[in-house]
């Protein structure tokens, strides 16, 4: 068997179309774009990038995008100063502070601060909370945009055995509570898990969130599993890959998604429809 391949880049397009044409609705009857503020704190090189294309994503829809680009020696206080000010200021819809931070600065403490109404990245524990209780409203992007991954690709989950292989707050977690609330039955693996493969070769959804290039094996996937891989790797010859051995798992999975062109541009589509969708709740409030 050789799997699907799940086109992200091409899904991701159709949502941002759909995102458009309602930022497009709301600009026709006069009322206002959403906005994104993204803070970027720092040179890494590869968060440059992921926040370039946000902001690119944001110019594509129609989503005002406000910069604030912050030298590495900013203060836990300073930032939190700007997250006050982005808090109280109305039309700000969506506050994202791009992560890693500098090693002075406490990722949760950040979090903690942001307005849970604005909290685009789905982050904060109030948005993780409302995951956990069933009752979700601005879901982790990487996570949700997963889901709607394989909605688009037309995959039922209710009932499958899924693996998800990583834990973190920002996406092993959240993916595994996404997967309770469609109705899989979920493992959790990390890396005190005992057996690995043990896991992965019983699931029917594999989910690899390891940051491990070349973890899950291809002979670990079970035939006609779906392999979903959200490792973003990037080697020593400079290319990127997942967490999965991509060309062995494809001759066992039914689906698969590759890196890239999988789950990232999903991620970054998910973003625009949750500063859209805090922009309507707003509204609703
Ligand atoms: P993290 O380092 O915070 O977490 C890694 C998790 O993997 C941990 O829970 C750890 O226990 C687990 N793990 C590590 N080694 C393992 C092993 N040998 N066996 C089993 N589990 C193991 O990383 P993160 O922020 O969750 O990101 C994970 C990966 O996803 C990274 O490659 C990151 O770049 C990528 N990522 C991709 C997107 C996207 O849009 N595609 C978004 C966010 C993160």
């Amino acid at each position: 068997m050789t799997a699907q391949i799940i086109d992200g880049k091409a899904i991701a397009a159709t949502l941002l179309d759909s995102i458009k044409l309602r930022i497009d609705a709301r600009l026709n009857v006069n009322r206002r774009a959403p906005s994104l503020a993204v803070v970027l704190i720092g040179g890494d090189p590869a968060s440059a990038i992921y926040v370039r294309n946000k902001r690119l994503a944001c110019e594509k829809v129609g989503i005002k995008s406000l910069a604030y680009d912050l030298p590495s020696s900013t203060s836990e206080a300073e930032l939190l100063m700007l997250i006050k000010q982005l808090n109280d200021d109305k039309t700000v819809d969506g506050i994202l502070v791009q992560s890693p931070l500098p090693a002075h600065i406490k990722d949760e403490h950040i979090i903690e601060q942001i307005s849970p109404d604005k909290d685009v990245d789905g982050f904060h524990p109030y948005n993780i909370g409302r995951l956990a209780v069933r009752q979700p409203t601005l879901r982790s992007c990487t996570p949700f945009g997963v889901i709607k991954l394989l909605q688009a690709a037309n995959i039922p989950l209710m009932g499958l055995d899924a693996v998800v292989v990583g834990v973190s707050n920002h996406v092993g977690r959240p993916m595994a509570l996404e997967l309770l609330l469609a109705g899989c039955t979920v493992t959790s693996c990390h890396r005190h898990t005992k057996d690995l493969a043990k896991a992965i070769m019983q699931a029917d959804l594999v989910i690899a969130a390891a940051g491990k290039p070349g973890l899950v094996k291809g002979e670990w996937i079970k035939p006609g599993a779906i392999v979903i891989d959200i490792g973003i790797n990037r080697l020593a010859d400079g290319s990127i890959a997942g967490d999965v051995d991509f060309n062995a798992a494809k001759e066992r999975a039914a689906y698969i998604t590759p890196v890239p062109g999988g789950v990232g541009p999903m991620t970054v589509a998910t973003l625009m429809e949750n500063t859209l969708l805090a922009l309507e709740l707003s509204e609703a409030a």
